[in-house]
């Protein structure tokens, strides 16, 4: 049987870094300003650590300003805001994130609540879910992860409109927005989630497949319409002994089934993971582009 096409999530990627950058450039040029990203990071856990050091350097590549704010796990809630204010009135600062799971000590809707929504880069604050779940209306910023696979879909020319499309997970960061991106796009969308009896039957009638789960190869071949397209945004540590780490990385979707049945595919890694911090650099971009009136 043919094999799927490999989105390559991280030469897109690549590609949006340098379009940003020439971006970046020519703001500099004309203004005299670059974008700025604040991150806000609360505790010591190892993978927020890396993520955290993953967006500075993102930034570095694209001539972003990034100003990192390290906060002991400790830390009271109020103190987490004071900053997150302090950034809404820094004209320097277009993007603000607080990296997520904060401590279980702090409720994460007050939080996110005192984000600017004219800095919310992350799409998360609660009037950006609001207006991108609203017909008619457009949210300042769009989830990064479900953006980074809509885009994925648009630069492999994959037609969306019409489409029947199925998301599988319902979380606020991906899931439910990935499924109101895709309604956007005129698909017609179905969500799968835990309690969905079946998911396979559901699955096998999509052209377009979304995976936000978390469970390593829990799509299987059989899962799979022939000819339709995976994006699969799971990424799961899974046991190997051959790797020098002791583990490795896989998706939600069992890949080496899935790339004899799907028409085109994303791997993981090299698919959507790259394509989230593109996102979020577009995303401080569109930002600072608003704030100077700069076109
Ligand atoms: P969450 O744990 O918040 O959500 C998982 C979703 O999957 C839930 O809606 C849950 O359903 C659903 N689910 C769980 N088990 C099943 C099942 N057996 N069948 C169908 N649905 C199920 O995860 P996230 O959305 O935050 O992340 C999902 C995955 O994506 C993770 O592997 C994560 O690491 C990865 N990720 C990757 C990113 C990237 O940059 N590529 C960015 C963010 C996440 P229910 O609502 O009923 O509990």
């Amino acid at each position: 049987s043919a094999t799927a096409e490999v989105i390559d999530g991280k030469a897109v990627a690549k590609q949006i870094r340098d379009e940003i950058s020439a971006e970046v450039m020519r703001m500099k040029d004309a203004i005299g300003e670059v974008p700025g990203l604040a991150v806000i990071i609360v505790g010591n856990r190892k993978d927020s650590a890396t993520y955290v050091r993953n967006k500075r350097k993102a930034c570095e590549s694209v001539g972003i300003n990034s100003f990192e704010v390290p906060l002991p796990e400790d830390s009271t809630e109020e103190e987490v805001i004071k900053f997150i204010k302090e950034f809404n009135d820094d004209p320097s600062v277009h993007g603000i994130l607080v990296q997520l799971p904060l401590p279980s000590h702090m409720n994460e809707e007050n939080i996110l609540n005192a984000v600017s929504i004219e800095k919310d880069v992350d799409g998360f604050h609660p009037l950006n879910i609001g207006h991108l779940a609203m017909r008619g209306r457009e949210p300042m910023f769009v989830p990064c992860t479900p953006k980074g696979c809509i885009e994925l879909l648009h630069r492999y020319g994959i037609d969306i409109k019409g489409k029947r499309a199925v998301v599988i997970g319902r979380s606020n960061i991906v899931g439910t927005p990935a499924s109101q991106l895709l309604q956007r796009e005129d698909a017609t969308v179905t969500i799968v989630h835990s309690r969905t009896s079946n998911p396979e039957e559901i699955t096998r009638q999509a052209d377009i497949i979304i995976s936000a789960v978390g469970k390593p190869n829990m799509v299987r071949g059989s899962w799979i319409k022939p000819g339709a397209v995976v994006i699969d945004v799971g990424i799961n540590p899974v046991e190997d002994a051959k790797s020098p780490r002791g583990y490795r990385l896989v998706g939600d979707v069992c890949y080496d089934e899935a790339k004899n049945i799907a028409s085109a595919i994303t791997p993981v890694p090299g698919g959507v993971g790259p394509m989230t911090i593109a996102m979020l650099l577009s995303n401080t971009l569109i930002s600072a582009k608003r704030a100077y009136n700069f076109q």
